[in-house]
């Protein structure tokens, strides 16, 4: 797959070119163009004529149809869009067929009929009703597109990240610039050409490739033709956004880091809790943002959850490598970290040896860390690997306060049969999302996002449709 900018409508690759890197056996797939300020520009000038043109002109029927044209595409490319998937992350390729590709089907075919399959729930209209107190006006609210909005994505679901914003900005009649991770450039590529082939009007959805910092993202998200950024990333990624972004005041949408907590009490389904916390801990090897990296265990179950936990990951086979060697060196750096503030590593704590070509690539042992204070760095810092350190507590007062005790607050987990338990304790844990006895269930409609450090505002449903829409009243005297 050749990786080129998407811009006006055309495909391009002009400039500085860098290498992409297959994370599987560290060697080269091909090149990515670096997108110099001139590229940005033209992008967010061809996203504004395009709000002013063919784009900008269409009502929510032909918008919601665009968009279902996109999902069949996606659709009839599916073994690409795999294979893209694959080749840019090196994750097992049913992960790829089962929840990438698949997902960002979803995700257009659900902001269409949000967007126009259900009349009733239209977007455009909300709470028409008479002014309270005078009883002489009609106030009625409409929402417009905020105008050209760039998405900033992250490597660890290329696909089904950016398509979650992409989606739904569309939907509101917003024109996009995608700056996908320098990573994983593939699948948007791809992307673009399915939007293209789907005959949306050229500069509706743009693609321009390259780095972060100094480089394409950073031109992006400074741009002062931009009008909305949504980004998705680590929370130090969208810290250096804002403080971009605030020459314009450009708003955002921040989807950011985590340290996710899983409490797991003592009348938890045990068999349920172990199986729960492997999947949330070590699917995709930790680099999903909702990955649990915080096990905190009731006492009297915590040495048998322990250790069956350290078994079940020593035995994993067939996981995926990390994105890249800077980031395999990051995780095998708190692998060391966590062996110098005196943890006791249960499972893994290095990089496995498999005396293939595969010992070219980025993989890291799932790992299980006990015996650390809630202060040390490895307790307290995202990892975003495969590993977790898990922790006894004694009651539920104690349970809360330790999921509490971090800077983030993405998503946790709760392992309980206690029914009052569980109604008691979700609330109180500060993350965006708390999943009850299962994790990463989702519901498009439902709000997603962070509080603390992980994030700004919430995405999904109609969610999504206020940030990327700006709501206007109009009051009529009568
Ligand atoms: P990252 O922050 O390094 O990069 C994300 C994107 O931002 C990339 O496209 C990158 O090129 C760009 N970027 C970097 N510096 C920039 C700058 N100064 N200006 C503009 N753009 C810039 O994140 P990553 O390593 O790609 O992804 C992993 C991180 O993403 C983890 O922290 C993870 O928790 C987080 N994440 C969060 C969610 C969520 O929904 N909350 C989902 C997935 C990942």
């Amino acid at each position: 797959m050749k990786a080129e900018h998407y811009v006006g409508g055309v495909f391009r690759a002009d400039g500085r070119t860098f290498p992409l890197i297959d994370p599987v056996d560290g060697s080269e797939l091909g090149t990515v163009p670096e997108a110099a300020p001139e590229v940005v520009d033209d992008a967010v000038t061809a996203a504004r004529a395009a709000l002013k043109g063919e784009w900008g002109a269409l009502g929510d029927e032909d918008r919601a149809a665009a968009l279902r044209r996109v999902a069949d595409g996606i659709e009839a490319r599916f073994e690409e869009f795999v294979a893209a998937e694959v080749a840019d992350t090196g994750r097992p390729r049913a992960f790829a067929e089962t929840v990438d590709v698949p997902r960002a089907v979803g995700n257009f075919r659900a902001y269409a009929d949000l967007l126009y399959g259900r009349p009733e729930r239209s977007y455009t209209t909300r709470i028409p009703g008479w002014s309270a107190g005078t009883g002489q006006a009609l106030n009625y609210t409409v929402r417009r597109p905020l105008g050209v909005v760039a998405i900033i994505s992250p490597w660890n679901l290329p696909l089904l990240l950016s398509t979650w914003k992409i989606a739904p900005a569309l939907a509101c009649g917003n024109a996009v610039v995608l700056k996908p991770s320098e990573e994983t450039p593939s699948s948007a590529t791809l992307l673009a050409r399915v939007v293209h082939d789907a005959g949306l009007p050229g500069g509706a959805f743009n693609v321009v490739h390259g780095h972060g910092a100094g480089a394409a993202g950073e031109f992006l998200t400074g741009h002062e033709g931009v009008d909305a950024i949504a980004f998705t990333g680590e929370s130090a990624t969208g810290a250096a956004i804002m403080r971009n972004a605030a020459d314009h005041v450009t708003p955002v949408s921040f989807e950011l880091g985590g340290k996710n907590p899983a409490l797991v009490f003592a009348d938890a389904d045990l068999d349920a809790a172990v199986d729960g916390t492997v999947r949330s801990t070590f699917t995709h090897s930790g680099q999903i943002c909702l990955c649990t990296e915080r096990v905190y265990v009731e006492r009297p179950v915590f040495e048998e959850f322990a250790e069956r936990l350290a078994a079940r990951a020593a035995d994993l086979h067939g996981y995926g490598p990390m994105i890249s060697a800077e980031h395999r060196d990051k995780v095998l750096s708190y692998y060391r970290l966590a062996a110098e503030e005196g943890a006791t590593v249960l499972a893994g704590g290095g990089a496995p040896a498999f005396g293939d070509e595969r010992d070219g690539g980025f993989h890291v042992e799932p790992t299980v860390l006990t015996g650390l204070p809630e202060t040390a760095r490895t307790v307290r810092e995202e990892i975003f690997g495969p590993v977790c350190h898990v922790a006894p507590f004694d009651t539920e007062e104690q349970a809360v306060g330790l999921a509490n005790d971090s800077p983030y607050g993405l998503a946790s987990t709760v392992w309980t049969r206690d029914l009052s338990r569980a109604h008691r304790v979700a609330p109180r844990v500060e993350t965006g999302i708390v999943w009850v006895n299962c994790w990463n269930l989702r519901d498009l409609r439902t709000p997603f996002g962070g509080v603390k450090a992980s994030g700004i505002g919430r995405e999904g449903g109609e969610y999504s449709l206020d940030f990327f829409s700006e709501p206007v009243n109009v009051c009529i005297q009568i």
